[in-house]
C-alpha cells in the first residue's frame, strides 16, 4: 500500500513530468502518464503500489526482465573500472562483446559496429551497404518500422513516416508478407508467394545494378507481428544472390530470444549479409545497438573510410550490460524457455480465438505474438480502422490495466511480448486477463449488432 509520503512524492513526479518532460509519440496536452519507480522480473509497480505484469517487455526490449542482478552488477563493476572511453579506442568490454556476439549471430556475421540503439543501427547498415556495393537504392517495406531518426523513418513504411517527409533519397517501398490480409488477394498454400515475386519485379523496374540492399524485419514487429512463409525469406535470399544485392535483417525487435531462436531469421534457414540489433542485446539496461556484417562485407569495406559513429557508440557500460545479458540468456537457457512458452502461448491464443468472436487472427513465434481484433470474422473488417483508434480498444486497455496487465495496443492489434523469463503459471495469469478484456470487446460488437 502506498503511504501518504509515497503519494506526495508521486504527485510531485507527475507534476514535474507534465511541466517539463516532452514524451515520445504522443500529443503532449492529452498525456496522463503512469508513474513507475519500481520494477522486478516480469512485473512493475505504479506509484499507488499496484502491480502490473509487463506483457510488452516495455518497448519489447526488457527480454530478461527488470533488474536482473547479474546485469545490474556488471554495470556497477564496469562503472567502478571505466565509465567511458572513445569508440576509436580498443577496450576490454567492447572487444569481448563483439567476440561473444559472433558466437550467437549467424555464422557469416562476425564483425560489429556498435550504435546507441536500433534507428542508428539501421542508418549505419544502409551506409555500409552503399559503401560495400557502390549502389544507392534501398528496398524496404510499407508495413515496417525501422526507427525514428530521419534515415530510419524513411526506411519505415508505416504511418509514422509521412509526417516527417521528405526523408532521405533512394528508398523504394514494396508490399509485405501479411498472409491474413494478403495485398495480392491470395491465400497461403495456393499463392506462389506473390509477395516475394513482387519484390523481384520492383527491383527489375528499378534496375538491379542501382539497388544496394533489401531491408526487412525478419518477423515484422510493431505493424502487427507478420510471420512470413518460409519460402518468402528463401526467395528474397535468392533474389539478392541473383542480383548481387545485400540482405539486411532488422532484428532490433525480433532478436535475442524473442521468437525462441537467437534471431528470428534463424528459423527460416536464411543468412543475412547485414543484421541490425538493439533492444534485447542488453535488455534495455543501457542504450546499445549494433550492426553485424558478414566477412565478405568486412573485406569489401576494409580499405574505405567508414563515415559512421557517435560519441557514445559502443559505450562501455552498455557493452558490459550486453555481455552479462547474453551470458544470462545462455546460463538460464532463456531461448529454450521462449520456445517452450511460445508453445503454451500458441495453445492459449487458439483457445481465445475459439471463444471470442472479436478475435480475427492470432499469430505467434515464440514469445512474439499478436491478437488481431475484427468487427466480423467473415469480412475481416478491423474492429477499429487501420491507423485509427476507438472506444472499444480503449475499453480493452482499461480492462487489462484494471486486471494488472500492461500490454502494447495499436490500432486493432494486441501485441504479446512478455519478458522471455516468463513461466507457464505467469502466462496463464496473463491469458486470464486477456480473456476478460476480449469479453469486453465482444460486448461492444454485440451491442453494435443489436
Ligand atoms: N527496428 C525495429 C524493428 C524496431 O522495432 C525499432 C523500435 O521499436 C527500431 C528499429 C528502432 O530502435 P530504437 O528505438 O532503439 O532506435
Amino acid at each position: 500500500m502506498a503511504t501518504v509520503d509515497d503519494q506526495r512524492f508521486s504527485d510531485e513526479v507527475y507534476r514535474s513530468d507534465r511541466e517539463h518532460v516532452l514524451h515520445s509519440w504522443s500529443v503532449q496536452s492529452r498525456l496522463k502518464p503512469m508513474v513507475v519507480n519500481e520494477a522486478r522480473g516480469i512485473y512493475f509497480w505504479d506509484s499507488g503500489g499496484k502491480r502490473y505484469l509487463d506483457l510488452a517487455s516495455q518497448l519489447v526490449n526488457s527480454n530478461i526482465g527488470h533488474q536482473h542482478p547479474k546485469v545490474v552488477q556488471a554495470i556497477k563493476d564496469q562503472a567502478d573500472k571505466l565509465c567511458y572511453i572513445a569508440p576509436s579506442i580498443a577496450t576490454e568490454t567492447r572487444s569481448a562483446l563483439a567476440k561473444l556476439l559472433s558466437t550467437v549471430t549467424p555464422p557469416r556475421i562476425n564483425h560489429f559496429f556498435f550504435t546507441n540503439g536500433g534507428a542508428d543501427a539501421n542508418e549505419n547498415a544502409i551506409k555500409i551497404a552503399r559503401l560495400a556495393t557502390g549502389r544507392q537504392k534501398i528496398i524496404s517495406r510499407y508495413r515496417s518500422y525501422h526507427g525514428s531518426t530521419y534515415g530510419a523513418i524513411t526506411l519505415t513504411g508505416d504511418p509514422r513516416r509521412p509526417p516527417v517527409e521528405p526523408g532521405i533519397p533512394g528508398v523504394i517501398k514494396v508490399y509485405d508478407p501479411y498472409c491474413y490480409r494478403c495485398t495480392f488477394g491470395q491465400e497461403y498454400g495456393s499463392c506462389r508467394i506473390e509477395c516475394a515475386k513482387h519484390v523481384e519485379e520492383t527491383i527489375l523496374y528499378e534496375n538491379p545494378k542501382t539497388v544496394a540492399a533489401i531491408l526487412i524485419e525478419s518477423i515484422t514487429g510493431s505493424n502487427g507481428v507478420f510471420i512470413p512463409p518460409r519460402e518468402y525469406l528463401v526467395m528474397l535470399r535468392e533474389i539478392c544472390d541473383t542480383y548481387h544485392i545485400l540482405l539486411i535483417a532488422d532484428e532490433v525487435m525480433s532478436g535475442f530470444g524473442r521468437t525462441g531462436e537467437w534471431f528470428a531469421i534463424n528459423a527460416f534457414g536464411v543468412e543475412p549479409d547485414i543484421m541490425t540489433m538493439a533492444k534485447g542485446i542488453n535488455s534495455g539496461y543501457v542504450p546499445l545497438g549494433a550492426v553485424g556484417i558478414s566477412d565478405a562485407i568486412a573485406t569489401a569495406i576494409a580499405d574505405q573510410y567508414l563515415y559512421c559513429g557517435l560519441t557514445y557508440s559502443g559505450h562501455p557500460l552498455a557493452c558490459a550490460a550486453a555481455i552479462a545479458t547474453i551470458e544470462a540468456y545462455q546460463e538460464e537457457e532463456l531461448i529454450a524457455n521462449a520456445r517452450a512458452m511460445g508453445g503454451v502461448t500458441r495453445g492459449s491464443m487458439e483457445d481465445l480465438k475459439r471463444k471470442h468472436p472479436c478475435v480475427g487472427d492470432v499469430r505467434n513465434q515464440g514469445l512474439f505474438g499478436c491478437i488481431e481484433l475484427v468487427k466480423d470474422r467473415a469480412s475481416r473488417e478491423p474492429i477499429v480502422p487501420w491507423n485509427g483508434s476507438g472506444e472499444v480498444m480503449a475499453a480493452v486497455e482499461r480492462t487489462l490495466l484494471a486486471e494488472g496487465v500492461f500490454m502494447y495496443l495499436r490500432w486493432n492489434y494486441m501485441f504479446f511480448a512478455p519478458p522471455i523469463i516468463i513461466n507457464e503459471a505467469q502466462l496463464n495469469e496473463a491469458f486470464r486477463a486477456i480473456d476478460r478484456a476480449l469479453t469486453v470487446a465482444d460486448g461492444y460488437l454485440q451491442r453494435a449488432a443489436s
